[in-house]
């Protein structure tokens, strides 16, 4: 689905857009008219030779919602895990996993960094399926990050039994390094 944000007119009287939003593998993407003289666009006689006469890229819902209202989502498909990731931290997820590999492979704890980017609780854990957070409120999201640099979005559901406690997150260093992770206490 895409839909026309804006609009503008052409030189010869046409209306065409000027921004569009859309969703390409779950993420949100903004298209815009990057030259306003572009001959390509019928605008004006610029050429575009060393600039792009449009372009797009991925947009947070915040920026959506901040820029052109919440009304804009309408019609658009509920936040994808990928949206989340990049809604949390401005960096889409393919990138931000191999930034967490990285860190990993090179024995640097990736995770407080990540913490400063959010408000939402980040923890490592190698299997985050497993994992309950019964301290935390219902439609919560956590960011679970495990030593492969995998990070997935985990949303708290309903209440949860404390017997299931597992890793309540330690928001301390070094927590978030491989070999110091807090295994789930399965019972
Ligand atoms: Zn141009």
């Amino acid at each position: 689905m895409e839909k026309v944000i804006s609009t503008i007119e052409n030189q010869y009287g046409d209306v065409i857009p000027s921004s569009v939003l859309f969703q390409e593998d779950g993420l949100l993407r903004l298209w815009e008219i990057n030259c306003y003289s572009s001959l390509h666009l019928n605008l004006g006689n610029c050429y575009c030779e060393n600039h792009l006469p449009s372009y797009d890229y991925p947009v947070s819902t915040n920026d959506v919602i901040q820029r052109f209202g919440s009304d804009a989502l309408d019609g658009f498909d509920a936040p994808s895990d990928a949206q989340r990731i990049f809604d949390a931290f401005g960096i889409e997820a393919e990138e931000l996993e191999t930034a967490l590999r990285v860190a990993y492979q090179i024995g640097a704890n990736p995770l407080p960094a990540l913490r400063k980017k959010t408000n939402a609780p980040v923890v490592f854990a190698e299997e985050p399926e497993r994992l309950t957070f019964p301290e935390e409120e219902p439609g919560t999201t956590i960011f679970v990050v495990n030593g492969r640099g995998e990070i997935s979005v985990v949303t708290v559901e309903g209440r949860q039994e404390a017997a299931n406690i597992s890793t309540e997150p330690d928001l301390d260093d070094p927590v978030g390094m491989p070999e110091l992770a807090i295994p789930a206490q399965l019972d």
